[in-house]
């Protein structure tokens, strides 16, 4: 299994990552990806950008060497009501939201507070991807979580950086891998990469998959059709008729 898109990437726009747009894409091209969404850190986090950026990447173009760049965000989960830090406007301005809890701006509390903010995150359309939810920190109850990211059409996503950085978040990703087996609910494999050389970098996450025996099917990623079919569907955003026109 490999991927085709990668739907996690920052630039620096966030300070805490180090390389550009182009970058980027010049790495994602290389590594043979069709897609890459730039997903900058949401104002929740003092490194991320400012609001403005969301409201303006319509400067980028949708096709870049022949791949797909969307316009995206990672968004901060900031309380148990499921709040996050961009507002209507600028979630009406992207094509890809990933929503993840980080310390700076939501301390962790117990697990049925994190459940309570999923349950309650889920419910939000503007989001599209649960992100790297297997943090030790912020565990929330699985299976309730997975139930609903089911119910109201999430992604679950696993990324590659995850297994690096977050203590413990290898097994608590197998635990969520495993109920999304169960509950058939499509996920995304991405990098969260900081740096252009881990652009679509998903080794860790494949070899997990692999492990458990996890359909290729509910890879949202894993193929060309099925990911822009999805893109095309919930985004109207058609990448072949985009190719075309170049
Ligand atoms: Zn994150
Ligand atoms: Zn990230």
């Amino acid at each position: 299994m490999k991927i085709i898109a990668d739907t996690h990437c920052h630039t620096i726009a966030s300070d805490h990552a180090y390389s550009t747009v182009l970058e980027n894409v010049a790495y994602a091209e290389k590594r043979g990806l069709k897609c890459i969404a730039i997903t900058d850190h949401a104002p929740g986090i003092t490194d991320g950008p400012h609001y403005w950026h969301f409201l303006n990447l319509k400067v980028i173009p949708r096709i870049i060497n022949g791949l797909l760049v969307l316009r995206g965000a990672e968004v901060n989960i900031l309380d148990d009501k499921g709040t996050v830090d961009l507002d209507e406007t600028a979630l009406n301005a992207l094509d890809w939201v990933n929503a993840s809890f980080h310390v700076p701006s939501c301390p962790p509390q117990d697990e049925a507070y994190h459940t309570r903010a999923y349950l309650n995150l889920a419910k939000n359309p503007k989001i599209d991807v649960i992100a790297h939810s297997g943090t030790e920190c912020f565990r929330y109850d699985y299976e309730t979580g997975v139930k609903a990211f089911k119910e109201y059409g999430k992604l679950v996503e696993f990324n590659n950086s995850s297994f690096g950085i977050r203590a413990g978040a290898g097994k608590n990703c197998t635990e969520i891998a495993k109920l999304c087996k169960k509950y058939d609910v499509p996920v995304i494999v991405s990098s969260d990469a900081h740096f252009a050389l881990s652009v679509g970098e998903a080794g860790h996450v494949l070899e997990m998959l692999d492990e458990i025996g996890f359909p290729e099917e509910l890879v949202l990623n894993a193929d060309e059709e099925r990911f822009f079919g999805y893109i095309k569907e919930k985004k109207n955003i058609d990448y072949y008729e985009l190719i075309k026109q170049i």
